[in-house]
């Protein structure tokens, strides 16, 4: 029996119930023994959510970690990989800048943020594992290329294939750039127009990568063909492959949301507290999953932060916290109970994000 057949024939409610157990009460970070490593294909089963995410400081349990963040930035660089200075900073300025939001979330019951700027935006890992040891946050860090519009890095291009999956697994199961410091999953993206030939190839090295290691893949894919197409492929590459839509919000036509979800996707809205003003489109956009039952494909972030080198200051900043502060008591408002709201900010990025440690 596939997955997907399971999935059809228990019920959606079920499902939601088992996520929800392992959400243990916020407790210590616990930093797992590094010597064990993580697990390939055989584990990377798309509903598994126990294990290990190897987050900056060292890979931590991922179990009881309150409120996780999928999607933000701490050190981003938008000016292109051939900018002067491009992805480089004082460090400390970016500690100075960056450390209070993270304690800022850290305090409201944030207990891991997933940072999303791969390679050709800036990347950065030294700078991130700095201001997260600073503030006493983890953070995971992606590999991965951020093929659209130029940004990818000349090097990066011109890699084939294969190289680009050695690439990436090395990242994942080494670490980057010899920091030790390894990532915990693989950033890629599309435009809007249809997947280009230099996407198509970030895709297929992701999901290779993907497949020999167990990381979940997650996209910026602005539009809902695109989203489909690079499923389709991943599928065609490994049917366990987890994949997260990033910027899910962006597709107007909620019913495919829900088509994706029917395919595991993990649909991320992602642009909390940038425009409140459309708050009611997305809780009617997660009633509308809950009540089909695809309440366990939901993850919620803020796509917010941006220290970004060469502005003074690193330009304006935003903080990790409307989450909480604002959306979860809209969505009360709105009938959505609090098992399901603990399902979609805690347990929901473990189950999309989270390692199995090998046996
Ligand atoms: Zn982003």
């Amino acid at each position: 029996m596939t997955r997907g057949e399971i999935h059809a024939r228990m019920p959606r409610l079920m499902l939601a119930l088992i996520a929800v157990i392992p959400a243990l009460a916020l407790g210590e970070i616990v930093y797992v023994d590094d010597s064990v490593p993580v697990g390939g294909t055989a584990e990377a089963g798309k509903s598994d959510f126990t294990g290990q995410f190897p987050a900056t400081q060292g890979p931590i349990r991922a179990e009881g970690l309150g409120v996780i963040l999928p999607h933000e930035h701490i050190f981003t660089d938008l000016r292109g990989p051939t900018a002067a200075g491009y992805g480089q900073a004082n460090e400390a300025d970016v500690v100075r800048v960056m450390r209070p939001l993270l304690v800022e979330a850290r305090q409201r019951g944030v207990g891991l943020l997933f940072e999303c700027s791969g390679l050709g935006v800036g990347r950065n890992v030294a700078i991130i594992a700095k201001v997260s040891r600073e503030a006493g946050l983890p953070v995971v860090v992606p590999t991965g290329v951020y093929g659209r519009d130029g940004f990818a890095p000349p090097e990066h291009q011109r890699m084939t294939e294969d190289q680009l999956t050695q690439l990436f697994v090395k990242e994942l199961r080494e670490g980057i750039e010899g920091t030790g410091i390894r990532a915990g999953f693989i950033k890629i993206a599309t435009g809007s127009a249809p997947l280009t030939a230099l996407e198509e190839k970030f895709l297929r090295a992701a999901g290779r990568a993907a497949s020999q290691t167990g990381a979940a893949i997650a996209s910026h894919t602005p539009v809902s063909a695109n989203a489909s197409r690079q499923v389709a492929i991943l599928e065609s590459i490994d049917p366990a492959i987890r994949f997260i839509w990033v910027h899910a919000q962006s597709e107007n036509n909620r019913t495919m949301q829900r088509q994706l979800a029917t395919k595991e996707v993990y649909i991320e809205f992602d642009n909390l507290g940038w425009n409140p003003g459309q708050d009611g489109t997305i809780i009617a956009a997660i009633q509308e999953l809950l009540t089909a039952g695809y309440g366990d494909r939901i993850l919620l972030s803020h796509d917010a932060g941006w220290y970004q080198p060469g502005q003074p200051n690193g330009g304006s900043q935003k903080g990790y916290i409307y989450l909480i502060d604002t959306f979860i008591g809209k969505l009360k408002a709105a009938g959505v109970e609090e098992a399901a709201i603990r399902m979609i900010t805690e347990t929901n990025p473990i189950r999309a994000f989270g390692f199995r440690s090998a046996p």
